[in-house]
């Protein structure tokens, strides 16, 4: 996927950036918890083709975080 394509995408919702997950194909929004897919290589910026992230997954990043609740 094209870096200056993707540091052009923003989310649709509240405007901020977006992290590509080239394993998943998408782009994540952590504020809305939502992983827009990349389709054939064009991402797919509409809420209502988001996938919803779990908890665990917007928070992956923290540290500190210990084990499961
Ligand atoms: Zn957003």
């Amino acid at each position: 996927m094209d870096k200056e394509l993707l540091a052009m995408l923003v989310c649709p919702l509240c405007k901020g950036k977006l992290k590509y997950n080239r394993e998943a194909a998408e782009l994540e929004c952590r504020y809305d918890g939502l992983a827009y897919p990349i389709r054939d290589g064009i991402p797919v910026m509409l809420p209502e083709e988001a996938r919803a992230m779990g908890v665990d997954e917007t928070l992956h990043d923290s540290p500190g975080r210990t084990g499961e609740a």
